[in-house]
This record gives C-alpha cells, sequence and structure tokens, in this order.
C-alpha cells in the first residue's frame, strides 16, 4: 500500500447554526490547516498515487476565500467540512484533518 499526506493552508469565513449560545454563531474567519491522506494500492502511469498540486487545486478553488456556508450544505463544522473534502477527493482518501485554530482539530476517516 502506498501512502501520502498533503498539507494545504487556507482562509476561509463560516458562521455556525448551534442550538446554544456561542460567538461562532456570528461569522468570522479562520486560517484553517488541512491535511489530507491518500492511499492507493498501486501507482498510477506516472508513479503517484494522487498528485499533489491537484489535490490543493482543488481545495484551494473550491474553499479558499469563501463562506464555507456557501460550499458545504451542512453546517459547516471542523467535522463536516473534513468529511467533504474526503468525498470530494474521491476513492483514495481515506482521511482528512481539519484545524480551525491552533489546538482544535477535527478529523473523519472513512
Ligand atoms: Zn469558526
Amino acid at each position: 500500500m502506498y501512502r501520502v499526506k498533503k498539507r494545504i493552508e487556507i482562509s476561509a469565513a463560516h458562521k455556525l447554526i448551534l442550538d446554544y449560545d456561542s460567538k461562532c454563531n456570528d461569522l468570522h474567519g479562520h486560517n484553517w490547516i488541512i491535511y489530507v491522506y491518500l492511499q492507493s494500492e498501486e501507482l498510477d502511469s506516472n508513479g503517484m498515487v494522487y498528485d499533489f498540486t491537484q489535490i490543493k487545486d482543488e481545495i484551494i478553488s473550491s474553499l479558499d476565500h469563501k463562506c464555507l456556508n456557501d460550499v458545504l450544505d451542512c453546517n459547516p463544522t471542523a467535522e463536516n467540512i473534513a468529511k467533504w473534502i474526503c468525498d470530494k477527493i474521491g476513492e483514495k482518501c481515506y482521511k482528512v484533518t481539519v484545524q480551525e485554530s491552533e489546538g482544535n482539530i477535527a478529523e473523519y476517516e472513512k
């Protein structure tokens, strides 16, 4: 099994819809640090699991400098963002971590 990990940093805004009072209910931004984990039994014809630049381009074009409430069709928590990214990258992606601030990290694993 081959595995690769890609780190991507984006700036994006969100506001959360919570059933309790929180400052997170107001629109605010983070510099998100995302790790995308991919694996494959076989390498492609270029000798790669997945092109690092392609991963970055897919995430940046979808999420960077966006309001995540407009992109995701669910509450854009770090947990939901991690799953959304994993689904978007597709079959080879088996785990995504999303750090919204120092010490606050969500992980989604298939
Ligand atoms: Zn936030």
